[in-house]
């Protein structure tokens, strides 16, 4: 499935900037722009999530089972202009579709796969996608609901892109697939275990801790990683006792990627527009009483390299308005910046440098600054940095230090794990070992196989790579297939299964829009456990 752009097309772009994947070109900075016939949705790269249907003006995007018949050669018409060489470099997520496969005769495939956030989801789907495949997919989640990132690391107030769920659910829902919630492999079911009983093991777990910067007072009370904060207001079960204290004047991010702004743009929002998201209860009474006057986003870098990406810039500035400002220096653009660096250095550019006469949070966009050290007793009170390149050193005054310099992958029992690069070691998403022999029946997708980059829809390709590994060595007989007959399921008679999930989802929906937000999330495993287990009462 994937949405297309149809003859209502009027170009006025409204779709580009919502569009989390960036897959609608030409966009009103490529040259092509100013003389296409319309605008183009890559059907590879889209993630379905629809925001580019809610904010367009003519009703001229639509999914592509929905067209009216005379409508069918758009779907076309959108995928060619990608195939174009001369747009190939447009595509986010460039890919050939390999030619489907018959697999009518073939033993039932049984697969595994260890976690139900966004890469495990892709690979469902690509399973469920070929053609004649007789397949079993037992899907393994440690916490009580699925999407993993998607439920717990998407900015709460970023609703379009957790519509991705749609999807997700339609593959999780399939009668080949079971999920068992509340089981950690690992912990209550081992990698051999289930290597025993089923053909692969795939594992799309993700990146669950974070990246430390090594400085002294890294550990001071009130330095946190954004993955905490993120876990605490998102409402990860693990995530309630990273509350921050928010008592005082100004909080600095440290990096300054797409985690940094969200982070930012969470503490620098009115609560009241955050009421209307699915962000966690507890963080929304914290947040209200919230004394923060000035986020400071740091980067290392300059402006044309800043790791954010230009539409959540966009976004930032859509969101707060006069209230996002940057500082003066924003370091030489570099002489070979490419066209889309320099776009984005003079979005920077045109933010003020002088803050508005307001009493509500601002966001400043702070560039050069390496930091050396977080200053304080047992508490945070200053970071001290110096500029990128050498200088004297600076320190800023703040009272909460969030580090936003990425996620990390931890290593997985039973499993090699390149710490250097804290990914699985892997070939084409075949478990590795160091050495590079492959682990036979072992697979990887996601940030686990490749590192914390990307989109969310990046996850959509990297997993269709892995499932395509699997089925070769299927097909080529290289996997050993079950030892081990037993049902695995009967090992976890109370764990919830995808129905469970879809009442909690529904609890979350109607408690929530009683009290006019999107969804009220329940966050402890207690509750979660009480609401499913209402089932056999
Ligand atoms: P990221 O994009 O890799 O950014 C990490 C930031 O930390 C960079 O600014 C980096 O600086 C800085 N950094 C690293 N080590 C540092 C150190 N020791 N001291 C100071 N700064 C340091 O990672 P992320 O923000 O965690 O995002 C992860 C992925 O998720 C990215 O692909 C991102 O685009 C994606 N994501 C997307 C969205 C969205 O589309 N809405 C939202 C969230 C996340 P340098 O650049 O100088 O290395």
């Amino acid at each position: 499935m994937t949405f297309v752009i149809t003859q209502n097309c009027c170009n006025d772009a409204s779709c580009v900037p919502v569009c989390p994947v960036n897959c609608i070109h030409p966009t009103p900075d490529e040259p092509e722009y100013a003389t296409t016939e319309m605008l183009y949705i890559d059907p590879d790269a889209c993630i379905e999530c629809g925001a580019c249907l809610d904010a367009c003006p003519v009703s001229a995007i639509e999914p592509d089972y929905d067209l009216d018949e005379s409508s069918l050669p758009f779907i076309e018409l959108n995928a060619v202009y990608y195939r174009d060489p001369a747009h190939q470099e447009y595509a986010q997520v460039p890919f050939t579709q390999p030619p489907a496969r018959f697999w009518a005769g073939a033993e039932k495939l049984r697969v595994a796969i260890v976690g139900a956030g966004p890469a495990s989801s892709y690979a469902v789907e690509h399973l469920l996608a070929q053609r004649g495949l007789d397949v079993q997919i037992d899907v393994f989640e440690k916490l009580m609901t699925p999407w993993g990132l998607l439920r717990h690391g998407v900015a709460p107030d970023h609703e379009a892109t957790k519509q991705a769920a749609e999807a997700f659910t339609r593959s999780m829902r399939h009668r080949a697939v079971r999920v068992f919630f509340d089981v950690e492999v690992g912990t209550d079911v081992t990698f051999t275990e289930l290597s025993d009983r089923y053909h692969a093991v795939l594992y799309g777990v993700g990146a669950a801790s974070d990246r430390r910067m090594s400085i002294p007072g890294e550990d001071l009370a009130n330095s946190m990683s954004a993955t905490e904060l993120v876990a605490w207001y998102n409402g990860h079960p693990d995530g309630l006792d990273h509350e921050p204290d928010l008592s005082s004047e100004r909080a600095i991010v440290i990096g300054n990627g797409n985690v940094a702004l969200d982070v930012a743009r969470i503490l620098a929002t009115d609560v009241d527009e955050l009421r209307k998201t699915d962000i966690a209860e507890h963080s929304l009474t914290a947040l209200a009483t919230s004394r923060i006057r000035e986020v400071r986003v740091l980067g290392r870098r300059g402006a044309d390299v800043a790791a954010f990406t230009t539409p959540e810039l966009i976004g930032l500035r859509e969101a707060l308005g006069p209230r996002l400002v940057r500082s003066e220096d924003l370091g030489e653009p570099s002489p070979d910046s490419s066209v889309m660096a320099m776009f984005k250095r003079e979005l920077i550019e045109k933010l003020p440098t002088r803050r508005p006469d307001t009493d509500e949070p601002v966001v400043v966009l702070d560039f050069r600054r390496t930091p050396v050290s977080v200053v304080g007793d047992s508490t945070v009170a200053a970071l001290r940095c110096v500029p990128t390149g050498g200088g004297e050193a600076l320190d800023l005054a703040c009272g909460l230090v969030v580090r936003a310099v990425g996620y990390r992958s931890e290593p997985i029992a039973g499993l090699p794990f390149d710490l250097e690069r804290a990914v699985v070691p892997n070939d084409e998403g075949r478990v590795t070992d160091i050495d590079g022999s492959v682990i036979a029946g072992a697979y990887v997708t996601g940030w686990v196989k490749r590192g914390p980059t990307g989109a969310l829809g990046t996850n959509r390709r990297c997993a269709r790579a892995t499932v395509s590994s699997l089925l070769d060595d299927f097909g080529a007989g290289r996997l050993a297939g079950p030892q081990v007959t037993d049902d695995i399921a009967e090992r976890f008679p109370s764990s919830a299964n995808f129905d469970d999930w879809r009442r909690l989802d529904s609890h979350e929906k109607s408690t929530g829009r009683a009290s006019g937000r999107t969804r009220l999330k329940t966050v402890t495993r207690s509750e979660q456990h009480s609401i499913v287990s209402a089932r056999d009462s």
